[in-house]
């Protein structure tokens, strides 16, 4: 925001505060104002129609009363052994990331010592918090909606303000159960999964493993590799900003990260707009990895040691369709366009088509030949964990 202030003509900051103000509360006005935020939005992101009412109240209610919500959510949508599955994909991954550990030949012992330490001390946290947050001091009414959301933002301030002084509390999450995402925490080593992406098409309690290691598989992958990408790496097992390295694997290291910016340099979305390979190596890395480990861990299990088909296709196949299938998106080239210039996530094409060039697998699966869009040459293939 300094930055921001530092470009409004002294006197005038008093009206950048106000509008800043009025565009953060925009969508909980009258029309005039939500049509007007709508307008800005639409020349950002190319969104041509307003969300319907209905999903806009749940949002809302998500927002402000995420984890009252969530509490109903996992309820109804959340079994037991839906968490009890999901823990057993998480270990057999961790499993999975520490033999690839043991097998890098670019990485001294100690250094390999300490990855594997901290690999192992992660928390994983599944599904919901342990305990639930107090929406008390929040008051609802009827007819109220701007004061309700203001209510509800005034009661998430306190709980921040209440932190101050405090010792960390590791049970905190920083998601609502009902959200679809999946994070790694890397001040607390910890990484985690709400219900909300526990669902299909990443995670299907009832459908195979070829499926749930391709989709929810990777994610988990994902977010075990952002413990050692370009930012991870730099925290030791407890969350603090330490050096667990010794100088000469960590040169090695960025070398290799240096040829993940490289490669997706060169990647384009729309034509000729090119991926931002800086701004993005850290999820690239853990792209890339993220599907090295869940392709490992399936390996491990009866199916994955197995050839039989299903509608045609071979475990290994299944695996990676739904590696492709958890990324499919429609966007508008407009937000496609902002995407690229802002996100540090690839655009999800890149999410597929950037690991599977770098997976070997992918090219006997498929039958991957010289010339061809997806090939790269052996040498050329990044191995990074
Ligand atoms: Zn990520």
């Amino acid at each position: 925001m300094n930055t921001l202030l530092k470009s409004v003509p002294l006197g005038d900051w008093k009206i950048y505060l106000k509008a800043n103000y009025i565009s953060s509360y925009a969508d909980y006005l009258s029309k005039p104002f939500v049509d007007a935020s709508f307008e800005y939005n639409k020349a950002l992101t190319g969104q041509a129609v307003q969300k319907p009412r209905g999903e806009v109240m749940t949002s809302a209610v998500d927002n402000y009363l995420g984890y009252a919500l969530g509490q109903l959510y996992v309820k109804l949508y959340f079994p037991e052994s839906a968490k009890a599955r999901m823990l057993e994909l998480v270990n057999n991954l961790q499993k999975a990331f520490s033999n690839r550990i043991d097998q890098l030949n670019w990485m001294s012992d100690s250094t390999k010592q300490k990855a594997r330490e901290k690999l192992f001390a992660i928390t994983k946290k599944i599904g919901y918090p342990d305990k639930w947050r107090d929406y008390s001091h929040v008051t609802i009414v009827r007819n109220k909606y701007f004061e309700n959301v203001v209510s509800a933002a005034a009661n998430n301030f306190q709980y921040k303000l209440a932190k101050l002084g405090k010792p960390v509390d590791k049970t905190e999450w920083f998601t609502t159960p009902s959200t679809v995402t999946a994070y790694n925490n890397p001040y607390a080593n910890e990484i985690v999964f709400p219900a909300g992406i526990l669902q299909s098409p990443y995670f299907d309690n009832n459908a195979d493993d070829a499926l749930n290691y391709g989709g929810i598989g990777m994610v988990i992958g994902h977010e075990l590799t952002h413990t050692f990408d370009d930012q991870g790496a730099q925290f030791d097992k407890d969350g603090n900003v330490k050096n667990w390295w010794t100088p000469k694997d960590y040169e090695k290291f960025k070398a290799i990260t240096q040829q993940v910016i490289d490669l997706y340099n060169k990647f384009t979305v729309l034509d000729s707009i090119h991926v931002k390979g800086a701004l993005t190596v850290g999820e690239n890395t853990a792209d890339i990895s993220g599907v090295a480990v869940a392709l490992d861990a399936f390996k491990m299990t009866e199916q994955g040691q197995d050839t039989t088909r299903i509608g045609g296709f071979t475990p290994i196949q299944r695996f990676f369709f739904s590696v492709a299938r958890i990324w499919r998106v429609k966007m508008k080239d407009e937000y496609l366009r902002y995407w690229v210039n802002n996100d540090p996530h690839s655009p999800p094409m890149w999410r597929v088509n950037g690991p599977l060039m770098n997976t070997p697998a992918f090219y006997s699966a498929f039958n991957v030949k010289p010339g061809e869009m997806m090939y790269l040459d052996n040498d050329k293939q990044i191995k990074i964990w």
